[in-house]
């Protein structure tokens, strides 16, 4: 990574954060186990660091969606935590799961014959979680192959079921009759499966009341500050701040063309700022947004560049100097903000956060310096 003197933009993620957003979670749950859907880099912001700042207040469960997500995170975790990879078993890479200690998320048949057939090769008990499809048509068994199983339980000989699960579709609507429909056909599918910890809800599902809790939890998006509840005010701390540095700052007459396309034009003298950090870096280019100064409020003008964006900051009370940062992602404009201006959800904003940022980790439980300059 880029040091902060010499980066165009930082980005920094405040682990602390995360850990109370977990505790947070981990509160309404009540004897619920809260887990922590760690995935895709933890949406962006490291999984192993977050990780590990999880398993260190308690988190004893991990999700992610690949098997090298997991074999690169089983390396930050004790052997005591649980790694479960969504997206299942690629067919031969068994023995991979068994060595990093992996849990796969069962979605097939197939992929469970062969996890069983490994678990009989190796003479031992293997784990499996078995994801149920209650209404979603994404992943999971369906109701066809849980009877099957139900006929003939010798199907899950030599596993140990950790899991049985199910995903929502709706968990953000907390009106939508989809939720309750996906319950009660969870609840149907599990009848017809050997008892085993259930766990279907995500962090919206843990919004939607104590049925949908089971005994595992898996939040992602609300961990990183992501607004779980759709028309309430965001429980959930903000996670991020980023920062770009002003490059440039020129003052420009009126009816002067600005950036791509000439797209804007100056509507009297103005003066304009350019700061380094453009769509290369994931920010969305279709999201007319601002930047903000000590906590004011400077608007984009113009077209986002790949590696530059132009301010106005003609009107701005206070202005920054070249060399100066200012803020994109913080408290006068969060995540959930920047995606309703990018016309999508903060989930995509995360994950398509760059990698060529200065990224700094805020971390006290860490020692004695707050500030952790993160280096590869
Ligand atoms: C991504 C994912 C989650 C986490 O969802 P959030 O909405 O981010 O809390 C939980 N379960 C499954 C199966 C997922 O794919």
């Amino acid at each position: 990574m880029v040091p902060q003197e010499r980066a165009g933009a930082i980005l920094t993620i405040d682990l602390e954060a995360i850990v109370e957003n977990w505790r947070l979670l981990s509160a309404r749950l009540g004897e619920a186990a809260c887990g922590a859907v760690v995935k895709a880099d933890a949406y962006g912001l490291g999984a192993c660091r977050v990780a590990a700042a999880l398993e260190a207040a308690g988190c004893r469960s991990f999700f992610v969606a690949l098997l090298d997500e997991g074999v690169a995170l089983r390396k930050a975790l004790s052997a005591g935590s649980r790694i479960f990879v969504l997206n299942g078993t690629p067919q031969g890479m068994e023995g991979d799961f068994i060595a990093a200690r992996l849990i796969p998320v069962v979605n097939t048949l197939g992929e469970l014959a062969a996890w069983q057939e490994r678990a009989r090769a190796a003479g031992c008990f293997l784990p499996v979680a078995l994801q149920v499809d209650s209404g979603m048509s994404r992943l999971g068994l369906a109701p066809s192959d849980a009877e099957k199983i139900w006929n003939d339980p010798s199907l899950l000989d030599g596993l140990s079921i950790e899991l049985v699960m199910s995903h929502l579709a709706c968990a953000d609507e907390p009106g939508h009759p989809a939720n309750e429909a996906q319950r009660k056909n969870f609840e149907r599918l599990r009848a017809v499966l050997p008892a085993a910890p259930a766990s279907l809800a995500n962090s919206s599902g843990i919004f939607l009341g104590a049925p949908y809790h089971y005994e595992v939890a898996r939040p992602g998006a609300a961990l990183y500050g992501i607004n779980p509840t759709s028309s309430c005010e965001n429980p959930m701390r903000p996670v991020i701040r980023l920062s770009a540095r002003v490059i440039q700052i020129r003052d420009i007459p009126e009816d002067t063309a600005i950036g791509y396309g000439q797209a804007a034009m100056t509507q009297r003298a103005s003066r304009l700022a350019t700061i380094s950090l453009g769509y290369a870096d994931g920010w969305p280019r279709n999201a007319a947004a601002a930047a903000f100064y000590q906590g004011v409020r400077l608007p984009f003008a113009g077209r986002v560049s790949m590696d530059s964006i132009i301010l106005d900051i003609t009107d701005g009370a206070r202005q920054p100097r070249e060399g100066d940062m200012v803020d994109l992602i913080c408290e006068e404009q969060k995540v959930d903000d920047v995606a309703r201006a990018a016309g999508t959800i903060g989930y995509e904003i995360l994950t398509r956060l760059g990698r060529r940022f200065h990224r700094r980790y805020i971390d006290t439980n860490a020692g004695p310096v707050s500030v952790d300059d993160f280096k590869e």
